[in-house]
């Protein structure tokens, strides 16, 4: 059986237009790898079969009208899938079998691609690490102690480990980014309203946002093309037409304006995160970019409102599952008490210390001094921000303050689980785009993702200088395949 599993997702689009091969052999290639690879926990539902069968049905018709016919793709648990299971990581929807699509799952297969399985992520996407999954731990690929990061970090793990050609994932306050940074993939959340959360379980509903993660730039462009749309189904979708991010792909940045914010020089950050920053400034410039020092006064609030924001609306978003709606009941006596008994089985603890959290904020006498407390200094992150952008076209940061952590590292220190999203949640505070682009390694060869932060809907932007940097960086995914 011929391996086509290392290919990029755009090699695989042209192979299987240009009958080098098929979209049957292609699936073979990831299905082969996937069952191969169970140590690394990635699947929390397989979909071979089918997706085999729809690989042979599209080489019989070979109808080429999407910009990924014929491709398998295995997404994040996040996005209900029509008769297939969707679980979020939780046991509270671990029966859960939606009877409709998410907007972006159903324009991937308008695109023609088709599903290969829904894989693991952070219980109702809520962590950093991936460890919080009620189906069991993810395993980074780079180690069999690593995670992978979180909360989509059995796509991240997935794609690194060419399970799948590229995935999907949700991004909240850094879900995408930090996942990619670890595991020397491309991932970019998009701005606010670019793609529908519609299907997709909800955590914050004013920070979610899908996004591509891919092996590379290129083929990031292509993905985030094919799952973005203006959505009526989503109130805060945004009727902004989607670039031909793909085809406009260029990396001659010659003249662009990078702000370099001096408030994400953190303490105590590790000189080879400095050091790569650095890397990154000197590719810019070699690529004819202009580099600023700004100001971002605001930053050091982001965390701590976040932790606030996010909480808030999560305790609000999971009071759905009450045992009637959706998932997981448990018995009792009366009406409370199968309430009760539902919510302390079905959830797990770090879901449980979000909504604690978010009830108390959110509770009287505590609502001014948290909750309006924590959306006005939001309004001053992203107001930071707009001041910056009128001097600059992006700003380039670490994606995050080090590389993948131990598994057991930091679960029971929710602090400095929480201090590891330092540099992704302003961005979802703003409502910008970011993508992470693989830029180096750190002393135990762990990959190291830079970020660049855009202006709303300027995803191109951010996707060309990303290019610039991949095309310097020279990373390499080499990875000893140990799980099989
Ligand atoms: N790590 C962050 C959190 O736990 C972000 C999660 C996400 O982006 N979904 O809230």
């Amino acid at each position: 059986m011929k391996d086509l599993s290392k290919k990029s997702l755009c090699t695989l689009v042209n192979g299987i237009k240009k009958k080098e091969f098929t979209s049957e052999e292609v699936t073979n290639s990831y299905i082969s790898n996937s069952k191969n690879a169970k140590k690394l926990n990635t699947y929390i539902t397989t979909n071979f079969d089918k997706a085999l069968d729809q690989a042979k049905n599209f080489d019989k018709t070979r109808n080429f009208d999407g910009l990924l016919s014929g491709i398998p793709i295995a997404v994040k648990d996040l996005f209900c899938t029509k008769d297939i299971k969707t679980t979020a990581g939780s046991k509270m929807l671990n029966n859960f079998i939606p009877t409709y699509e998410s907007t972006v799952t159903s324009n991937l297969w308008k695109e023609g691609a088709f599903l290969l399985g829904k894989l693991n992520c952070d219980e109702f996407a809520m962590g950093s690490s991936n460890e919080t999954s009620f189906y069991g731990n993810v395993i980074n690929p780079y180690g069999d102690k690593l995670i992978p990061g979180g909360s989509s970090g059995g796509s991240a793990s997935a794609l690194a480990a060419s399970l799948t050609p590229a995935t999907i994932g949700t991004d909240t306050g850094g879900s995408i980014r930090q996942p990619a940074s670890f595991t020397g993939t491309v991932g970019l959340k998009p701005t606010y309203g670019r793609c529908s959360r519609w299907g997709i379980v909800a955590f914050a509903s004013s920070l979610d946002q899908a996004g591509p993660m891919t092996q590379n730039v290129e083929d990031c462009a292509l993905l985030l093309e094919a799952m973005s749309s203006y959505d009526p189904k989503d109130s805060t979708s945004v009727n902004i037409q989607v670039g031909n991010y793909n085809k406009n792909l260029n990396a001659n940045i010659k003249g662009l304006k990078i702000g370099i914010p001096k408030e994400y020089r953190v303490e105590n950050m590790p000189d080879e995160i400095d050091n790569l920053w650095k890397k990154g400034v000197e590719f810019l410039k070699d690529a004819g970019a202009i580099i600023k020092d700004i100001t971002l006064p605001h930053t050091k609030y982001a965390l701590p409102s976040y932790y606030i924001v996010a909480p808030a609306e999560a305790s609000s978003n999971l009071a759905r599952y009450d045992g009637v709606k959706y998932g997981h009941r448990s018995k009792g006596n009366n009406l409370t008490e199968m309430y009760e008994n539902t919510r302390s089985e079905g959830f797990g603890e770090e879901v449980k210390r979000r909504i604690l959290i978010g009830t108390y904020v959110l509770s009287s006498g505590y609502y001014d001094a948290y909750y309006i407390k924590a959306q006005k200094v939001r309004q001053l992150i992203k107001n930071d921000f707009d001041k910056a952008f009128k001097d600059i076209d992006a700003v380039l940061t670490p994606s995050t303050p080090s590389a993948a952590f131990k598994v057991g590292d930091k679960k029971d220190d929710p602090i400095s689980m929480y201090l590891n999203d330092v540099f992704t949640v302003p961005v979802n505070l703003a409502g910008l785009p970011a993508i992470s682009v693989p830029t180096g390694y750190d002393k135990n060869k762990l990959p190291l993702g830079l970020q660049i932060i855009g202006k709303a809907f300027d995803e191109q932007t951010i996707l060309n200088l990303s290019l610039a940097i991949e095309k310097r960086a020279d990373f390499k995914r080499k990875i000893p395949q140990w799980w099989k």
